[in-house]
């Protein structure tokens, strides 16, 4: 089966017109995106902008062989001006034909409404719809001639419907599924815990529009997710492409400052992944209704599938882990390590804290570099600001400095956030495999 996306943004494009945001100025030259559009083999095309014919022209793949047509959304939301030139066998939709259109019987295309449940033959394809996640939207699952399956899923902006993923799901794996990963990450979670989505799959963005990042640092979140985005004009040949699906990260460690929007990044990264064990590093903490505010905020960002284990006893978990981890945060061990081994008292530290400490780093670092499982930690970046008054606060300093290199020299990703924005200190942009034309 062929893929040529014609287009790949939301109903508005990337950049929507005349909006000044920084997405929007950011994304020119080839960033620019048309509305989602597929063709399949040439014949068959989903969804659709306003000039179809022009992307497919500039792709090499002219739409002179397009029989079919499947909408996802109302037909108002696709400007179809083009329509009836296009002499098309079939247009299939969620609702009935635009006011404005001809009907077929004076030269419009014929117009079949479908609901979830219906398959039908278009040409060599089959085609299931599923339900599109939000009301008055569909899904399809197209089958090829070959057996190539792709699952496209509609634009996910409007408010989602209850979990979808197990109708989408049916026993076996797409091949390829089309989807807004960077509005509901977590729907390609969903689809992963339903089977519908494997290592094998290829996980395509769709419907990208100014609420993604520009430039690399989509590139980067969508790879942790396990997904690419193709550039408008890209085509992807499943069941024969030889290129590599997109390195996700294995091991990454989340730097930032307080407030820095360390925690959230560390948890978008992991979004897409169904089942997570969120490692509480920092024990409880009786009498102090600020930390169990905290705790409180980060339990309500996570989803309810994720498990929660409390434990200082990082390094046995790291090891022995068969589900990915998010530890949260290093600096708490750290703390809670400091703690156990009487660190903070100076006589202790020169005694035999010192080599305790150090020993638990040590563990901890030649633990991550064994994990088998997907890991993302978050830590503190400190000893750029105030030296510390005291001697142990500057003991602590010290040493946190010490475990962030050694966790970051056995992590192949590692970011730094300052303000909420992710920088790359290590690890990717790997490039993802690229469409070729
Ligand atoms: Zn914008």
């Amino acid at each position: 089966m062929e893929l040529t996306f014609l287009g790949t943004a939301g109903p508005r494009g990337w950049p929507q017109p005349f909006c000044i945001c920084a997405s929007c100025l950011g994304c020119t030259g080839s960033a620019v995106r048309e509305p989602s559009c597929v063709l399949v083999d040439g014949t068959l095309l989903i969804d659709c902008g306003p000039e179809p014919a022009h992307a497919a022209a500039r792709a090499s793949r002219p739409l002179t062989g397009v029989r079919h047509l499947l909408l996802t959304g109302p037909a108002e939301a696709a400007p179809l001006a083009w329509l009836p030139a296009a002499g098309l066998e079939l247009v299939a939709a969620p609702s009935g034909p635009p006011a404005g259109l001809p009907a077929p019987t004076a030269g419009g295309p014929p117009w079949q409404t479908v609901e979830p449940g219906a398959e039908f033959a278009v040409g060599a394809h089959r085609v299931r719809v599923l339900p599109g996640g939000s009301p008055g939207r569909v899904a399809y699952a197209v089958t090829g001639p070959g057996g190539s399956r792709l699952l496209y899923i509609p634009s996910s902006r409007l408010a989602p419907e209850a979990d979808t993923a197990r109708s989408w799901a049916d026993g076996r794996p797409y091949d390829a599924v089309l989807l807004d990963v960077v509005a509901w990450p977590e729907r390609l979670a969903a689809l992963r815990r339903e089977g519908a989505v494997t290592e094998e799959t290829d996980v395509l963005a769709v419907h990208l529009s100014h609420e993604a990042p520009p430039g690399e640092e989509l590139t980067r979140r969508l790879a942790a997710w396990g997904a690419r985005a193709v550039a408008d004009g890209g085509v992807v040949r499943l069941g024969s492409d030889p290129d590599p699906q997109p390195v996700r990260p294995h091991r990454t460690l989340v730097l930032g400052g307080a407030r820095s929007g360390k925690s959230v990044e560390a948890e978008r990264r992991l979004a897409a992944v169904p089942d997570v064990l969120y490692v509480a590093t920092g024990g409880t903490r009786d009498r102090d209704p600020e930390w169990a505010e905290r705790v409180a905020a980060h339990r309500d960002r996570r989803p309810a599938t994720w498990s929660t284990a409390e434990t200082t006893d990082l390094a046995s978990l790291v090891t022995t882990a068969t589900v990915p981890l998010l530890v949260d945060c290093l600096s708490l061990w750290l703390t809670a390590v400091m703690d156990e081994c009487n660190a903070w008292d100076d006589d202790a530290w020169q005694a035999s804290a010192r080599e305790a400490v150090r020993k638990r780093v040590d563990e901890l670092a030649a633990a991550w570099r064994g994990c088998r499982v997907p890991l993302v930690a978050v830590s503190n970046e400190v000893g750029s600001g105030v030296v510390p008054a005291t001697a142990s606060g500057r003991r602590y300093r010290d040493e946190l400095g010490r475990l962030n290199a050694a966790v970051a020299e056995e992590s192949d990703e590692v970011l730094l956030v300052v303000a909420g924005q992710a920088l790359t200190l290590r690890g990717l942009p790997r490039k993802p495999r690229h469409a070729r034309n």
